[in-house]
């Protein structure tokens, strides 16, 4: 069955006098005027008013049921979920924020299965301002299914920043530094403070304090948008990474959770608590409005397993070093600083790879920590001594092991 697709660009029917003023501004959503309705006979209404007209597309996903609206390019700033979503509706939840680079996104959770019936977005001829209008109707559970799925569109290219660099060296040591979240993900958010600014200023400064001791980095983003978990994991081997290091400060109330902890993979989680942290990281394509289907292949997984072996140790000794560096380095550090858990982000079979949360963004003294230049300036000094002490005892071992 054909795919359902809509992919509708707009430019050409802009009147020549909106085209005249400022094409390249952002188109800025009125609240006021925007909003999504519940109407009879298993419709919803969508409406989304814009100072401009831009090109966008539509698509379902399925499991969970999500409405993808695509845009190039939307400033949602001064928009909250709370002015879209008007009490009880069979759209439980939306998300809004940039996605890649000239691309946001919003993702509009469904309740029940329900398909776009009528899309259109009409451009007013004196003020150019555009409204989309989205009218999505229940469908069965099968015909959902069929229909959802990202489309293929050459213009969509891989949210990919940097370039790979030429031909892979064996005496190059590149790190990647993966600043947690992104773009619609904002992660977890505290006082008006966001996870996803704090750990990219985080690794810009680990980056930048690497370089200047002359070791390679690369950022999986450099920018505040949106990166898939799978492409995290790929970009390090794109750029033929040494290691990887996630950088996160999550909101976790169980247990009080305080001071920097550092995460290995592993199918069985440490603790509840690390179960929990992984289930709703690994959720964060989900609400970003990623398709999953097809991504768990049996034979890969098996051959995936097979390399992890030879990488996990070198993997716990990565975070052992962590953890004492940035012990040293003053902390604060958890009373239990190495943890496990299942992250997607650590699945990289053949790169030591762990996942950090430097601080919990739910604990005062953590957050005051991380918005502290100077706290962070000691906090990334230690880090890069982890990692150089790493590596060194690394080519050591692996030199041991090649004998
Ligand atoms: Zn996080």
């Amino acid at each position: 069955m054909k795919r359902y697709f809509l992919s509708l660009f707009m430019g050409l029917c802009l009147s020549v006098q909106a085209q005249a003023q400022e094409f390249s501004a952002l188109a800025r959503v009125d609240p006021a005027a925007s909003g999504i309705e519940d109407a009879w006979f298993g419709r919803t209404h969508l409406a989304l008013s814009l100072s401009q007209g831009v090109p966008f597309r539509v698509f379902t996903l399925d499991d969970p049921a999500r409405l993808v609206l695509d845009f190039r390019e939307v400033d949602f700033s001064g928009l909250q979920a709370s002015d879209l979503l008007a009490g009880d509706s069979r759209v439980t939840d939306v998300r809004f924020g940039a996605f890649r680079p000239g691309w946001s996104r919003l993702v509009a959770e469904l309740s029940e299965p329900m398909l776009p019936e009528e899309i259109g977005m009409p451009v007013g001829r004196n003020d150019g301002r555009a409204t989309l209008e989205i009218t999505l109707k229940s469908a069965d559970a099968e015909t959902f299914a069929a229909a959802a799925g990202t489309p293929a569109d050459p213009n969509w290219t891989p949210g990919f920043l940097q370039a790979a660099p030429s031909a892979p060296d064996d005496d190059r040591f590149v790190v990647v530094i993966d600043p947690g979240h992104g773009g619609i993900d904002p992660g977890a958010v505290n006082g008006g403070v966001e996870e996803k600014t704090l750990m990219l200023t985080f690794a810009q400064l680990l980056s930048e304090t690497l370089r200047r001791r002359g070791v390679e980095t690369v950022l999986t983003r450099d920018a505040d948008v949106f990166v898939a978990l799978e492409t995290r994991v790929a970009v390090a081997h794109q750029v033929d990474g040494d290691l990887f290091v996630s950088l996160h400060a999550d909101n976790l109330s169980q247990g009080g959770a305080k001071g920097a902890t550092i995460y290995t993979l592993s199918e069985e989680a440490s603790d509840a608590a690390s179960a929990h942290l992984a289930a709703r990281h690994n959720r964060s394509d989900i609400i970003a409005g990623v398709d999953l289907t097809g991504s768990d292949d049996q034979v890969a997984s098996v051959l995936l397993d097979l390399a992890r072996q030879e990488t996990e140790p070198r993997s716990l000794a990565l975070a052992q070093s962590f953890a004492g560096a940035m012990a040293e380095a003053g902390g604060p550090m958890n009373r239990r600083p190495l943890r496990r858990a299942g992250f997607s982000v650590l699945k990289s079979a053949d790169i030591p790879s762990v996942l950090i949360e430097v601080g919990f963004m739910s604990s005062k003294r953590d957050l005051a920590n991380l918005k502290d230049p100077v706290w962070r300036l000691g906090m990334v000094e230690g880090m890069a001594n982890a990692i150089e002490a790493w590596r060194d005892a690394d080519t050591q071992r692996q030199a041991l092991v090649r004998q």
